[in-house]
């Protein structure tokens, strides 16, 4: 048997033929970046390979002054022999499954991945290999989303509902992600739509990036009151525990995230109303991407990863579970308000 053409190491998945390493949580001299969230992008790498549209909200996050070198999906490129090429993942804007080809081995790092179309990210792309590293964030059978055409349904109805009581809607949703998704897939014509800072820089780093984003409102000190009135106010949940609210009373806060499928997560993270929405693949969406992939060996990452790996066992597959670095949807690299 060959080599393994990557290997598991304390710092990150590492490629030896190329000398790289994938979302690397130590600094390493070069890191493949497969999207521009915090626990996959890390500070302090000498040199960054990521894809087109991370390359604004990487800057943001990690600093102007990197060296970054950025390609477009199915852009083939070759370091010492080892064919490079970054395909969308669809988790959110710059989302990547990074694909290395060195012999008779193809591996495909998907990063984090979901497979339903958005309407705003680049759909997933299933790619072939011999080799599949895929998270499990949510792989357990009892995480099944409903289509996002009803979840926002949903929310647009709470939404009027709010503004019938006179009240703001206020949505807790990630700075990258899911909160443009958001932003993308609701009905403006109900009431004006804010965010906070966190998301309003994200947001101006994908317009710089040349991604077209729904028109929305920063929340500044100067605005009055009275302009939030049955608005929508969209902000990083670490911020609706904070007295930055207080200008939106009288409001109702909603948690927008694939954990609200667990009882009682909602109610512990102090929201009164939670929607089942995430940029992750579900149990079914995991076990699809693994099919498509047609690998014979399957890696598991940051989740469920000792039930996703035994059962896919059960099934035939070679799997194994993978110790990383890698953080679930719960904070998503987005603890802070920071951005
Ligand atoms: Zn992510
Ligand atoms: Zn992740």
């Amino acid at each position: 048997m060959s080599t393994p053409l990557l290997s598991f190491t304390n710092k990150g998945i590492y490629c030896a033929q190329a000398d790289v390493f994938i979302d690397p949580w130590q600094p390493v001299h070069k890191a493949l970046v497969t999207h521009a969230h915090s626990d996959h992008a890390r500070m302090g790498s000498r040199k960054y390979l990521a894809h087109d549209q991370s390359k604004e909200v990487l800057k943001l996050r990690l600093g102007d002054d990197i060296q970054l070198q950025t390609v477009k999906y199915n852009q083939p490129l070759s370091i010492n022999g080892v064919k490079i090429s970054f395909h969308p993942a669809g988790h959110v804007p710059g989302s990547a499954q990074i694909r290395l080809e060195y012999k008779a081995q193809t591996w495909v790092v998907s990063g984090d991945y979901k497979l339903e179309d958005d309407g705003f990210t680049i759909p997933f792309e299933p790619v072939k290999c011999t080799h599949f590293v895929t998270e499990s964030t949510f792989g357990l059978p009892v995480f099944n989303w409903r289509p996002q055409s009803e979840v926002i349904e949903g929310i647009n109805r709470w939404w009027l509902a709010n503004k019938a009581e006179g009240k703001t809607s206020l949505i807790a949703a990630y700075a990258l992600g899911k909160a443009q998704r958001i932003i993308q897939a609701l009905d403006h014509s109900i009431g004006p739509v804010f965010v906070h800072g966190a998301i309003h820089n994200v947001n101006e780093a994908l317009h710089r990036n040349g991604i077209k984003q729904k028109p929305t409102t920063l929340v500044t000190p100067e605005i009055a009151k009275e302009a939030y009135k049955g608005a929508l106010i969209i902000a990083p949940g670490s911020a609706l525990g904070t007295s930055w609210t207080r200008r939106f009373q009288p409001f109702a806060i909603a948690q927008v995230s694939g954990w609200m499928n667990i009882r009682g997560i909602k109610k512990r993270r102090g929201s009164h109303q939670g929607f089942v929405l995430s940029d992750h693949a579900d149990w079914k969406g995991l076990v699809q991407a693994v099919k498509w992939s047609q690998a014979e060996n399957i890696y598991v990452t940051h989740g469920y990863k000792s039930v996703f790996s035994r059962w896919l066992r059960e099934q035939g597959w070679n799997a194994d579970e993978v110790e990383t670095l890698y953080e679930g949807e719960l904070s998503e690299g987005e603890s802070g308000t920071q951005v």
